[in-house]
């Protein structure tokens, strides 16, 4: 599989157009009209560049986020152990 890419799992298991895009971010060209971000855009703000959900490796933030915002980050918490417990 092409690793030339920044994408969540279900997105990366699509197939994508070889026509290019324009990252939203910065401009750039991207390698798929669905990415809405370049692979550097993506990377740095740590989602996926066609559905822009955050990567695996962003929940554990986005958990630590969610707790720091509580009470009602409960339910996120949640979500959250879900998604990690698939991948
Ligand atoms: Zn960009
Ligand atoms: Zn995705």
């Amino acid at each position: 599989m092409d690793h030339h890419n920044y994408l969540c799992d279900q997105c990366e298991e699509k197939a994508f157009t070889c026509s290019t895009g324009t990252c939203e971010k910065c401009g750039t060209s991207t390698t798929s009209s669905y990415y809405q971000l370049c692979l550097t855009c993506a990377e740095e703000l740590g989602i996926c560049q066609a559905c822009q959900r955050p990567k695996a490796k962003m929940l554990k933030r986005l958990t630590q986020l969610a707790l720091e915002s509580a009470p009602k980050a409960n339910r996120a918490v949640e979500i959250a152990k879900r998604i990690r417990r698939k991948n």
